[in-house]
């Protein structure tokens, strides 16, 4: 998988295309978004470049868009507590295609952990490597960090409840589920104790 293939280029018009499978992760229509639809990310003059951001009414996804490079950038993000804050808030009727791992690992962790925030790195250029996602429960106070370019296997996972500066590597899906999840216990129990 390329770097490039978070990317999307707009066309003279500044629109590009979201891709999309449905629930079983079979084809579904794309949905063209358009750079003027977005909001600024920044008051003009705070920075020389021009970015600003949407999101896909159809899958949810996060687009960041650098007009001036007529380029569109997505994002993995999840936040239960920002879609119960949505009083007519839907589950999307379809799913951002590709999937990469990076979504499995989130789908297989909302479920158990029902207040679960993900966030991803954000840089200023579209050509960064933005491939970095903090997992974090509002009741903990560390979050835990995968790091993969990709957002995909394997993944490079650290936290702060770690010792040392052990960065642990999860090769499967499974194992990077695995270590979140065992941080995310942990952490609630030694906080229990304290408690
Ligand atoms: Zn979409």
């Amino acid at each position: 998988m390329e770097a490039n293939d978070w990317t999307s280029p707009l066309d003279d018009a500044g629109n590009w295309w979201c891709e999309h499978t449905n629930s079983h992760g079979e084809p579904a229509p794309p949905t063209q978004l358009n750079a003027a639809a977005a909001q600024p990310e920044h008051a003009p003059g705070v920075s020389s470049v021009r970015r600003s951001r949407l999101y896909c009414p159809d899958c949810g996804t996060l687009w960041r868009v650098w007009p001036d490079q007529y380029l569109a950038k997505y994002y993995v993000t999840y936040s239960a507590e920002e879609i119960s804050s949505i009083p007519s808030w839907q589950p999307p009727r379809f799913r951002h295609a590709p999937t990469r791992d990076i979504d499995s690992i989130i789908a297989a962790l909302q479920e158990t952990f029902p207040t679960l925030a993900v966030t991803q790195w954000q840089y200023v250029f579209p050509a960064d490597d933005d491939g970095i996602w903090w997992f974090d429960l509002p009741e903990r106070k560390n979050a835990i960090q995968l790091e993969s370019w990709s957002g995909m296997c394997p993944f490079s996972v650290d936290s702060d409840a770690y010792s040392g500066s052990t960065v642990r590597m999860a090769e499967t899906v499974e194992a990077a589920v695995h270590l979140i999840a065992e941080s995310f216990t942990t952490v609630s129990k030694k906080n229990t104790t304290l408690d």
